[in-house]
């Protein structure tokens, strides 16, 4: 049997829960609703992050655009994503929005600049 006490973040409430794992079966307490229970097993099962960070550009006006995945993709794959993302390099202009990358690391997710970068000329 497997204990583990979190945050609830799914909104501002945060309501602390207590996720028991024993075998394939997930029990949540503390939560306030449907939500807290499906945070609580997809964090103890496959914990997921939305990855927020910035890529190199070329020709751009600013030498990096920031961007962000466009969902959240599971934790333990975090380390390949940072890796590919470090290889990427867009060209200017970039659009806020725009998708700069498909199916990163093979997490099926995408990566969206989230800011505008006009082109240097
Ligand atoms: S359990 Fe429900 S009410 Fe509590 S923090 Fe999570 S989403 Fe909000």
């Amino acid at each position: 049997m497997e204990v583990k006490e979190m945050t609830c973040i799914r909104c501002p409430m945060g309501c602390r829960l207590t996720v028991t794992k024993d075998g394939d079966n997930y029990t949540v307490t503390g939560n306030t609703c449907k939500r807290g229970e499906e945070y609580g097993i997809q964090e103890m099962s496959c914990p997921m992050r939305v990855v927020t960070t910035s890529v190199r550009v070329i020709g751009g006006v600013r030498p990096v655009c920031s961007c962000k995945t466009a969902d959240s993709v599971p934790k333990a794959a975090i380390d390949d994503v940072l890796k590919a993302l470090a290889q990427l390099r867009p060209v200017a202009p970039i659009t806020i929005g725009q998708v700069l990358a498909e199916d990163i690391a093979g997490t099926g997710v995408s990566l969206v600049a989230t800011a505008n970068n006009r082109a240097a000329n």
